[in-house]
């Protein structure tokens, strides 16, 4: 099978059987639930986006090894082309949902591909694992199925590790070993559009300490697979609400769900890391599993921002307001920031590094300097379109006012923008920034930037550190003090000494 098409994708949803609980109420049919049916649609049109003239050539290649057609995020870069290809996909799929979906396949499928490049690390702990990593690679690649990810532990104790808390399977950990494989017990924290995916795949940032081996693990197994639950979080919308109310809530919310497994078999074949605190501690520096999947989230995020930005001056020009200086000061903020990110993103892209193997990664300071400034630009975004909108974001009436004839008249009258502005056109624009930066679906959205790839607070002290290992010293400073010294009479009387 080569790259699946949008209701292939449906389809396959359709025939899984995972154990959901949304509401305190199991889920049997995801797909045609109100809450995911149009989430489960959005993720078909990428798919779909395969077979489409417009984009096939932009978003999908020839495998070199199968001759089949997939997606480009299945390339593992060895060409500077190569990256640019994977751009393009990062860029039209992120176009699709307005940056608003963070986990579109591409996402993990660029996790995965980038792993199992680096299957060298891998076999470092057993060439079993090596093997694993790289044939669920084409499994995945082959089949062009749709993954989640779960790395956090839940936040029960964070002052202690995985072996410290209460219940020595809160997190998720190995019970025992089998001949068909692992049996594992416990929870993850998070694993975005779960419901809707095909597979799950789990590994963890660094931070094990010995004590931690039967929690230093990874693994893939199928969403429903027997004994894996999935607990929704509560809904941000309830997927009944009107699209002209709700243009964007009630198309792109992300399900997050709490992953718990109750005595899970793992098949050995589908085991990455068994048991392993160095393993577990080393794989993102092994794999470069941050760097690759980096770019499509900086991608991403710029489709994000560049939309809010579009959204915000939107509002102001359909009220008159973008003529006032300090709205054009927050309306240029806005745009300079995106701006930052597009330069950022062309900086990594350019500026690539090549590791021993031949891969090709977009450049890591780049990427981390956008994931350092989303947590700030995107909220300052939000508060942004929120100052500009103001009361008006608070006024909107409904589809239902505008369609009842008795009062039809006095909608069109009195929620008229500038001129040239209708009442429909102005409160339309205004719900849809709602839904941006007023909704439950929009501070999702904001605590997405903060926290899609981890604590920012703790990702900024890893940067430092990396900083300060490649830079120990500092020669523009000793060369500022030397020529300093050799100017002041201090040094001219010490040389004439
Ligand atoms: C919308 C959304 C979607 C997500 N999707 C996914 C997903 O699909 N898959 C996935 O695996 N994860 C996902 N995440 C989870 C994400 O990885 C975590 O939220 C992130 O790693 C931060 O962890 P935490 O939320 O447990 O916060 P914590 O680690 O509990 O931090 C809480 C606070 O305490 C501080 N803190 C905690 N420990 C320390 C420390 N040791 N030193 C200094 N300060 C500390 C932090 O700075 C923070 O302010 C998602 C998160 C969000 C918000």
């Amino acid at each position: 099978m080569s790259i699946r098409t949008g209701q292939e994708f449906i389809d396959s949803i359709r025939k899984q059987k995972p154990d959901i609980w949304l509401g305190g109420k199991k889920i049997e049919n995801v797909v045609d639930h109100p809450y995911f049916e149009q989430p489960v649609k959005e993720i078909a049109k990428l798919y779909d986006m395969q077979h489409d003239p417009e984009y096939q050539d932009e978003i999908t290649h020839i495998c070199e090894e199968t001759g089949e057609r997939i997606n480009n995020s299945f390339l593992n870069p060895t060409e500077p082309e190569h990256i640019q290809m994977r751009r393009r996909l990062f860029e039209v799929w992120a176009e699709s949902t307005f940056g608003l979906m963070g986990r579109t396949p591409d996402f993990l499928n660029t996790v995965v591909t980038g792993m199992a490049a680096n299957d060298w690390f891998y076999r470092n702990y057993g060439e079993e694992y090596g093997d694993n990593i790289v044939n669920y690679y084409k499994y995945i690649r082959d089949n062009d199925l749709f993954l989640t990810h779960a790395i956090v532990n839940p936040q029960n104790d964070r002052s202690q590790s995985s072996h410290g808390q209460q219940d020595e399977f809160t997190h998720l950990g190995v019970v025992k070993e089998t001949e068909e494989g692992l049996v594992v017990r416990g929870a993850k924290m998070l694993a975005t559009l779960a419901p809707i995916t095909n597979e799950v795949i789990i590994y963890s940032y660094p931070g094990f300490s010995p004590g931690d081996e039967k929690y230093a693990i990874s693994f893939a197994l199928p969403i429903d697979t027997p004994g894996l639950r999935l607990y929704c979080r509560e809904q941000a919308q309830s997927g009944e609400r009107s699209t002209w109310d709700h243009p964007l809530a009630s198309r792109f919310e992300e399900s997050d769900a709490l992953l718990v497994f109750n005595d899970v078999l793992v098949p050995w074949e589908r085991v990455f890391i068994n048991q392993n605190v160095e393993a577990g501690n080393r794989l993102y520096a092994g794999t470069g599993v941050n760097q690759q999947p980096s770019h499509q989230s900086a991608v991403r995020g710029l489709a994000k921002l560049s939309f809010v930005s579009d959204v915000a001056c939107s509002v102001a020009d359909s009220i008159g307001v973008d003529g006032f200086l300090n709205v054009q000061n927050q309306l240029s903020e806005l745009i300079q920031s995106a701006e930052v990110i597009r330069a950022l993103v062309r900086t990594a892209e350019r500026e690539y590094e090549v590791t021993a193997t031949g891969e090709l990664r977009p450049n890591i300071v780049p990427l981390e300097t956008i994931r350092g400034l989303l947590p700030h630009t995107y909220p300052k975004a939000i508060q942004i379109l929120q100052t500009i909108g103001a009361g008006g974001l608070l006024m909107s009436p409904t589809e239902a006012d505008f369609n009842n004839p008795e009062i039809a008249d006095q909608m069109e009258q009195y929620y008229v923008g500038r001129t040239d502005v209708t009442s429909e056109d102005r409160v339309r624009l205004f719900k849809l920034a709602w839904d941006l930066c007023g909704e439950a679906f929009g501070q999702r959205l904001v605590q997405y930037e903060r926290y899609y790839s981890g604590d920012p607070v703790r990702k900024m002290g890893m940067f430092y550190n990396a900083h300060k290992k490649k830079n120990p010293t500092y020669p523009r400073v000793e060369r500022a003090l030397q020529e300093g010294a050799e100017l002041s009479e201090y040094g001219k009387t010490q040389t004439a000494n």
